[in-house]
């Protein structure tokens, strides 16, 4: 059922730029929902990355998310990637999520320590025998060495924080206490409701309804304050619509400040402040909305 939504601010620019690098992934989470993806799994080119990010920094975005479904450090130019974002955006924000898969590569600890402001690093447990079930194709052991790695080698500095995250779902339930031991030394640690793609994985939430109240926003922000860039260079509804259903525009043809004050983005929001936006597929059985 819709609800009637709060006003929300419409930003004159996006605060954060989300742009998916790559689809390529070497895990198989049970949470996620790539098995369902029809699009190819391929990267976005350096230069593609660098003339879409200028376009938001011109615009005034000081924030950039180079991830979305996929792994970004499997991406074949990521090192050079960060440290070229670093150069040329003095002052960018770059927050990276990552499986922790390829912390052992001392290039890559190196540039996320030199270039990120916050690396957060996604382990659904803290028992090998749970990361193995819930993490299928990434070695725990790995991970975890990476990480005390990564974490040892910022040694007192403040940058980047680095923030441990888990997905709570009964297989990972009985691990939040250990997991909060474990990754005590990271400067944040935080616990994910599964609230997005239960349909696709058939992975149940362990959340009651009350839980998912409080635990999600009241009022979805995404399409007012952020904007989401498939690997295909298409502007996307938001980074749940993996599988680029709703397409805002394409850069291809596009400018991002095009897409941006376009007629397309402009009706789905007035649909989201009229309280209609269950009118559109993926927002009626998004998380987000249909819990609160
Ligand atoms: S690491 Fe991310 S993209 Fe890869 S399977 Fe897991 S959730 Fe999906
Ligand atoms: S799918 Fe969900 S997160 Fe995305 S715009 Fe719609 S309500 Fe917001």
């Amino acid at each position: 059922m819709c609800k009637e939504s709060e006003k929300v601010k419409i930003e004159t620019f996006p605060k954060v730029l989300h742009i998916e690098i790559t689809t390529m992934c070497n895990a198989r989470c049970v949470i996620c929902p790539r098995k369902c993806i029809k699009r190819k799994n391929k990267s976005m080119s350096l230069d593609d990355i660098l003339d879409i990010v200028q376009q938001g920094w011109d615009m005034g975005i000081r924030e950039v998310h180079p991830h979305l479904l996929g792994e970004p450090a499997l991406h074949p130019q990521f090192v050079e990637l960060l440290y070229a974002l670093h150069k040329r955006f003095v002052g960018i924000h770059i927050v990276s999520y990552t499986n922790g898969s390829r912390l052992m590569d001392p290039q890559i600890r190196k540039a996320y320590l030199d270039t990120c402001g916050r690396v957060t690093i996604s382990m659904d447990g803290a028992r090998s025998s749970v990361m193995r079930k819930t993490r299928p194709g990434v070695n725990p052991f790995i991970v975890r060495k990476g990480v005390k790695l990564l974490i040892n080698e910022r040694g007192s500095n403040l940058s980047p924080q680095i923030f441990a995250r888990m997905t709570v779902m009964p297989d990972t339930e009985n691990d939040k206490e250990l997991f909060n031991r474990v990754w005590q030394c990271c400067d944040g640690i935080s616990f994910l409701p599964l609230i997005r793609f239960e349909k696709d994985t058939n992975v149940t939430s362990s959340l009651n309804q009350r839980q998912y109240t409080e635990a999600i926003h009241h009022m979805c922000d995404r399409l007012f304050t952020s904007i989401t860039i498939s690997v295909e260079k298409k502007v996307i509804l938001c980074c749940c619509d993996y599988n680029a259903s709703v397409v805002l525009g394409d850069l291809n043809k596009q400018s991002l400040s095009d897409i941006w004050n376009g007629d397309v983005i402009t009706s789905i929001r007035d649909r989201h402040q009229k309280g209609k936006a269950c009118e559109i597929p993926l927002c009626a059985t998004c998380g987000y909305f249909n819990f609160v």
